[in-house]
């Protein structure tokens, strides 16, 4: 009957819960141990100019496997890690291993790491960033530092000051997945941004659907009236590049249809093929 139904489908919900709660709970009482213990580690996933069709940054995303269930997604056990006031200790380690493994990669290719509302007033980020940057010897103009709406929204007066800190060292400051937080446009000139990374909500569409494609146009659009780099993220598909190629004033590209997140290893070789000097093509070639 529908009444049993109903019963059998929130018995599945609730044990649904149980699950979800309990794994949470293993997972926080593994996360500290899990730092300690080299378990995190972090993927790159490149940033490609549309231009020349080189890789101009690469973003950090840490990695946490599990010796006994795997691979967690950081969109689980990144807000794990705020709640239990670890998310410091993660960010300073990733700043400390994204700068250190930046200044080993081929040529001039920055890096990308995400900072999180917490990091604002948890640590002291300009300090645990001048750290690292004068360790590894890393110019400041190749570290990009990425918040989202939300995270300088909650913390705005706090997040100003540090911004603008980083920024006058020559620091890059993204606002990332621009579009999904909340609506208000005030801060874009408030805070010293100097690129806008379109959240990929945006690009899923383009190819199948004219409004999508104009929306995506029109936000980046906004971007560049701002002076900001121009990020499309999410791009999957040859026919999604070819939107942002043809329609849009977007600067940069990342996403699956370039490169899934690599380990450093494997990303230190892409950008060297990628990023290696080209032949000129035969009519550039005649005169050298
Ligand atoms: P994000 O900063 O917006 O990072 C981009 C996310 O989109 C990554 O997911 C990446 O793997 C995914 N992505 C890239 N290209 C594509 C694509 O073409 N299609 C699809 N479907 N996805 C794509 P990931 O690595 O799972 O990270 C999720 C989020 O977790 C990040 O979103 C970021 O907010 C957070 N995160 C990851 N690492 C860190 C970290 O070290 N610190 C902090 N505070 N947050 C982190
Ligand atoms: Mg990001
Ligand atoms: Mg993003
Ligand atoms: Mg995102």
């Amino acid at each position: 009957s529908a009444k049993s139904d109903g019963k059998a489908r929130s018995q599945i919900f609730h044990a649904q819960m149980d699950i979800d709660y309990h794994y949470r709970q293993r997972l926080k009482a593994d996360l500290r141990e899990a730092l300690r213990h080299g378990q995190l580690t972090l993927a790159f996933q490149p940033l490609v100019d549309i231009g020349t069709r080189r890789i101009v940054s690469c973003e950090a995303l840490t990695r946490w496997n599990h010796p006994e269930l795997g691979l967690v997604a950081p969109s689980t056990f990144i807000p794990l890690a705020e709640e239990m006031g670890l998310i410091s200790e993660i960010t300073e380690w990733v700043v400390s291993t994204a700068t250190s493994q930046c200044s080993q990669w081929p040529g001039v290719v920055s890096v990308a790491v995400n900072i999180s509302a917490r990091d604002f007033r948890g640590m002291d980020l300009e300090a645990v960033i001048g750290r690292s940057l004068a360790r590894s010897g890393l110019d400041p103009a190749r570290l990009e530092i990425e918040v989202t709406e939300t995270a300088v929204i909650e913390e705005h007066e706090i997040a100003k000051r540090l911004l603008t800190a980083l920024a006058a060292k020559g620091i890059a400051i993204a606002l990332d997945d621009f579009g999904t937080g909340y609506s208000s446009l005030s801060y874009l000139h408030a805070l010293p941004f100097t690129k806008l990374k379109i959240d990929r909500s945006f690009v899923a569409d383009i190819a199948s659907n004219e409004k999508s494609k104009r929306l995506l146009t029109n936000v980046a659009r906004l971007g560049r009236d701002l002076d900001l780099i121009v990020v499309a993220e999410g791009v999957e598909t040859e026919a999604q590049l070819n939107v942002v190629l043809e329609q849009t004033q977007v600067q940069q590209v990342q996403g699956y249809f370039f490169s899934r997140p690599l380990p450093a290893r494997d990303i230190a070789e892409l950008i060297g093929r990628l990023n290696a000097p080209r032949r000129m093509g035969r009519a550039n070639r005649r005169h050298g």
